[in-house]
């Protein structure tokens, strides 16, 4: 027999799931609320993982994302270290790693994404850590402190900040990556020269253009055509994998490894929602689904989700974007995100700078550094579909 009777499951304690909680109460609804969680911790700031968290500069206490008294009020029930092992959209039972059969009226899935295992011999040897949780966050700090040297493998945000934040704590760092210059793929060159040069400032040494080739005993980086680079720490920092399997398996939608939402946030089944990193949403705004990672839009979808899984009509609309602060530099970025075929870049006083991104004429995004006005702007021009700017 399933249990609690009806209302809200949510499934995943992150950002999506968190504000899906919050905008269901803020739109009135009543009945119970099942928040399940795998993680051992209340939702928590994910960003810092690869900044102050990993430079100590912040506890873990410090980046919980709500405090006790909000959970004291939310009238919500909280399964933490727990498991959503099966969806059945029909009957809407959610299955739990306890046994236990959840009976919802609306379900969001916000499973997020899980950091992926460098496909290469040894890429899965335990010594060989990876960032996405809280408890791998520590595991990354705890080896910080007992290391001299550390190969950072992966040039993507992650990638850049954690190098860069490990040179900050006195590791002599090295980043290998694919790229020829990092974060050229979803940035473009220009802006990949100048976060080179960045974790070049930070001491990082970059190695790039190189294919690893395997991982030996967890610390001996071997590359295809290079000498191998070996640190007492390696982290793999190769993206992630939306962790769609559960609404897979239960017959929805799933394209490219997400879940097909539309701009509501709804699944391919009725009272099934997803949220998130793990969603591919139609964007009303872009007219089109987008694939976005960001911290922000997962706090955003989540709010959708929980507004109509309450009834509500909202859309998601917003141009998505993010910050990054890679050895406190901190670069702001606000595109689509799924493609560019003009990249221009604009220096402005003091190593401040502006790259406009278009496609056919049409400005899709912008990344600021120290050019605040030209990152509001950038909002409105890609929002409106304006031609790109001439520098
Ligand atoms: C180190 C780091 C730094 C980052 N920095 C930035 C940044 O500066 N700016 C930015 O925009 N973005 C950043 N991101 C990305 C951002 O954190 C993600 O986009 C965001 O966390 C996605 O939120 P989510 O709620 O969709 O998923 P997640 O945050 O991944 O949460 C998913 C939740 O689902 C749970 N879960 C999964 N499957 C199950 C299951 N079957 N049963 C129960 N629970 C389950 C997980 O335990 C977790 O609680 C960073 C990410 C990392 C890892």
């Amino acid at each position: 027999m399933a249990q609690q009777t009806k209302g809200l499951v949510i499934v995943g304690g992150g950002p999506a799931g968190l504000s899906a909680l919050r905008a269901y109460r803020e739109a009135g609804a009543g009945g119970p609320v099942c928040m399940v969680s795998e993680d051992s911790v209340l939702p928590y700031e994910r960003p810092p993982l690869s900044k102050e968290f990993l430079r100590g500069e912040v506890a873990a206490g410090a980046i919980a994302m709500q405090d006790a008294e909000f959970w004291r009020s939310a009238d919500a029930s909280v399964r933490l270290l727990t498991r959503a092992v099966a969806l059945d959209a029909a009957a809407r039972v959610v299955t739990l790693s306890t046994g236990e059969r959840l009976g919802f009226d609306a379900c969001v899935l916000a499973t997020g994404a899980a950091p992926a295992r460098l496909p290469v011999p040894g890429g899965g040897h335990p010594a060989v850590l990876r960032l996405r949780s809280l408890v791998q966050a520590h595991a990354l700090r705890q080896a910080a402190d007992r290391a001299d040297t550390a190969v950072v493998v992966g040039s993507g945000f992650i990638g850049c900040e954690a190098a860069a934040s490990l040179a900050a704590r006195g590791l002599q760092v090295t980043l290998v990556t694919q790229e020829r210059l990092p974060q050229q793929e979803r940035l473009g060159a220009a802006a990949g020269r100048r976060i080179a040069g960045w974790l070049r400032d930070s001491d990082v040494e970059l190695v790039v253009g190189a294919r690893v080739e395997r991982i030996v005993a967890g610390h001996r980086v071997e590359l295809a055509d290079g000498p191998a680079v070996t640190g007492d720490l390696v982290l793999a920092a190769a993206g992630v994998t939306p962790r769609a399997g559960l609404a897979d398996t239960a017959g929805l939608d799933v394209r490219a490894g997400r879940v097909v939402v539309d701009a509501h946030m709804r699944t391919s089944a009725p009272g099934v929602l997803a949220a998130g990193d793990v969603a591919l949403a139609h964007n009303a705004t872009a007219g089109r689904a987008l694939v976005v990672e960001h911290w922000g839009e997962a706090l955003a979808m989540g709010v959708v989700a929980g507004g109509t899984a309450a009834g509500s009509d909202e859309a998601w609309a917003e141009v998505p974007g993010f910050w990054s602060d890679i050895g406190g530099r901190v670069l702001k970025y606000v595109a689509w995100g799924d493609g560019f075929d003009d990249a221009r870049l604009v220096g402005h006083d003091a190593g401040a700078f502006t790259v406009w991104y278009g496609r056919r004429g049409v400005t899709v995004g912008a990344l600021t550094h120290e050019a605040d006005d030209d990152y509001a702007r950038g909002r409105e021009l890609v929002e409106a579909a304006a031609p790109l700017p001439d520098p």
